[in-house]
């Protein structure tokens, strides 16, 4: 065989694999009118080569950003080097729909992007190279990961039972309610409620029906409230509430309402239909508390109060 023959076909080869390569390549003159468009680009857009070529790609693409990509691709034929972007910065250049099945979950195909120069005889660059990078799978796997570390922060903020906030991140609250107080002095109350004879309902009904019956507190008390207050579980049946901008009396109002609604409230378990009552202590902040402890203390006493006082009752501290 010729020598001219063997180049011939070894560029056919070349030719076949480019065409069916798993990476989209587009060649654009610096007008950016397509030159060439390889068999992903064709089989992702479908659009074909021969309809394609010497077309503004912008006007078959009015999705892509224009000023965007020209100040890149400038500067690629200005440096007469290579750029390169990441679905990161620009989750696409092309929008096509993402057909991988595993991941499924993203409608687009995510893209990386190379960028090159391409010199003629005389070594001035006269056409651009896209090379398109599916890496979609690599995408979703990280926003998948990034959704599930989310998820983690919330559950370790909240509590499993009741989905209400635990008890440390309620007390960082109350704590940023104290401070906020101080410097602006604007009326806010503290409460905490306990359930009244809590023993007897798990002693009598078992562990599970407590469990309902606590989340029943939880549900009914948000029912209850505004989106500004904030309800934590504090401890097993006991629970608090930050009321911003409430004095003891706006806070005994909407107390006695949580209180009433639990009252007349049957949880219905399935072991048996179960009626409860809780007790309440309320504190509006005034200038005595040193610290939010101090403050938590205050309503505690007069939780202690209520309970005192034969329960199913709210008590403000004097
Ligand atoms: P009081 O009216 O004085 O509050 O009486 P009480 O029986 O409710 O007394 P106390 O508040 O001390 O009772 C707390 C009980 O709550 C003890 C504990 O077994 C139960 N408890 C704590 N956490 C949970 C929980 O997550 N689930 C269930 N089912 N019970 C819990
Ligand atoms: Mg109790
Ligand atoms: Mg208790």
């Amino acid at each position: 065989m010729a020598i001219d023959e063997l180049e011939a076909q070894s560029f056919h080869w070349l030719v076949d694999m480019l065409e069916s390569v798993e990476v989209g390549l587009v060649v654009l003159d610096l007008e950016f009118r397509v030159q060439a468009w390889n068999g992903f680009m064709e089989n992702h857009s479908g659009i074909t080569a021969s309809k394609i070529r010497n077309r503004v790609l912008f006007e078959l693409f009015p999705d892509i950003p224009e000023a965007w990509l020209t100040r890149k691709v400038d500067s690629v034929a200005l440096l007469n080097t290579r750029a390169f972007t990441s679905w990161e910065q620009r989750p696409y250049l092309f929008k096509f729909r993402n057909t991988r099945p595993i991941t499924g979950t993203e409608d687009y195909m995510f893209q990386n992007l190379t960028i090159s120069p391409l010199s003629g005889t005389t070594g001035q660059v006269e056409k651009i190279c896209l090379m398109v990078y599916d890496v979609t799978d690599i995408a979703s796997g990280k926003r998948a990961l990034e959704r599930a570390n989310e998820q983690l922060a919330k559950l370790s903020m909240t509590d499993r039972l009741t989905g209400l906030l635990n008890r440390g991140t309620w007390e960082n609250l109350v704590d940023a309610e104290f401070e906020r107080y101080r410097r602006y002095n604007q009326a806010t109350s503290l409460v905490m409620f306990d359930i009244d004879f809590f023993k007897k309902v798990n002693d009598n009904y078992g562990h599970l029906a407590g469990d309902e019956v606590i989340k029943d507190t939880a549900a009914t008390t948000k029912t209850n409230l505004r989106q500004s207050d904030s309800i934590g579980r504090y401890g097993g049946e006991e629970f608090g509430i930050v009321l911003p901008e409430t004095d003891a009396e706006g806070a005994r109002i909407i107390c006695e309402r949580i209180r009433e609604s639990i009252e007349h409230s049957v949880v219905q378990t399935s072991v048996a239909p179960i009626r409860y009552t809780v007790s309440v202590g309320i504190a509006q902040l005034g200038d005595k508390p040193k610290s939010y402890m101090e403050w938590l203390q205050q309503a505690d006493k007069a939780l202690y109060a209520a309970k005192k006082g034969g329960r199913n009752r709210v008590v403000v501290f004097e």
